[in-house]
């Protein structure tokens, strides 16, 4: 069944993550100056202010820190319930993203790449069991 929500429209800061998860990985900026993850994509790093900040791919496991189900939406082709989540990496970072399955604070997650029609992979997290 397709997906009816929008598909993310890469632009040229953003264009490697969405190359790296056509690859299976996870992959956010890594500042060059101090060495910190950089995430969302940033054209400066906001801890440094460097402006080299070449995507290397994470780990892709990950602790839920907290989550929300969704019942009410405001976006069109966003089916409820859904489930969002902050999520911690071993790295360093925490990103934000679409869960699949129930998942508690706490709880060890890994990246997987459903196939949106239309578009490609787009990481998703689903609860290690
Ligand atoms: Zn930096």
């Amino acid at each position: 069944m397709d997906d009816p929500r929008p598909a993310p429209a890469p632009g040229p800061l953003t264009a490697p993550y969405w190359e790296a998860a056509r690859s299976g990985e996870l992959a956010l900026q890594h500042c060059a100056g101090c060495g910190r993850i950089v995430h969302f994509p940033e054209p400066a790093c906001p801890f440094c202010g460097g402006t080299e900040l070449p995507y290397r791919a994470v780990s892709g496991e990950g602790i839920v820190h907290t989550h929300t189900e969704v019942h009410r939406t405001f976006l069109p082709g966003f089916a409820t319930p859904y489930t969002l989540a902050w999520i911690d990496l071993p790295e360093g970072a925490r990103v934000f993203g679409d869960v699949t399955g129930a998942v508690h604070i706490g709880q060890r997650v890994r990246v997987h790449f459903p196939v949106r029609a239309g578009f490609g992979p787009i990481p998703s997290w689903r609860p290690v069991p």
